[in-house]
């Protein structure tokens, strides 16, 4: 399987850890369900895997940081007509559980491709069949 996304870092504000998170891009859920990543609390390794392997979780240096909650920033659409609603739409906000202390305040505090990831002394394993190509980004 043949995966393309981005790596984000998860802040903790509660134990200071820089936790690495793969966000898989998919051009439909099915494309990517089922995968899932872990990281380190140093932003030094993220790990690609799907949930059916469960090596991964044998793993101690290795967590997944489970999703909190979506904030729907979005506001009541009562009484608004379409266009007003639009303009005031925002796309939701994720917040994650920090799997080092369960903090869940983590926010997504950096963005990157795989590459720049790597290239700030990071390291992804791709575990089973899975195979990270790189995006666009990159060409
Ligand atoms: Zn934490």
């Amino acid at each position: 399987m043949i995966v393309s996304g981005t790596v984000q870092l998860l802040s903790c504000p509660e134990c200071g850890a820089d936790h690495p998170l793969f966000r898989f891009c998919g051009d439909t859920d099915m494309a990517t369900d089922g995968l899932a990543s872990a990281g380190d609390r140093d932003r030094q390794r993220l790990a690609l895997f799907h949930t059916r392997d469960a090596e991964v979780e044998q793993d101690e240096e290795l967590r997944s940081a489970r999703l909190a909650e979506a904030i729907q920033r979005a506001p009541s659409a009562v009484g608004l007509d379409f266009q007003s609603f639009r303009t005031l739409y925002q796309p939701s906000e994720l917040t994650y559980r920090c799997p080092w202390c369960d903090a869940a305040e983590t926010t997504v505090s950096q963005e990157m491709t795989p590459a720049e990831f790597v290239d700030a002394g990071g390291r992804i394993d791709c575990i089973g069949a899975i195979e990270l190509r790189e995006g666009q980004a990159f060409s």
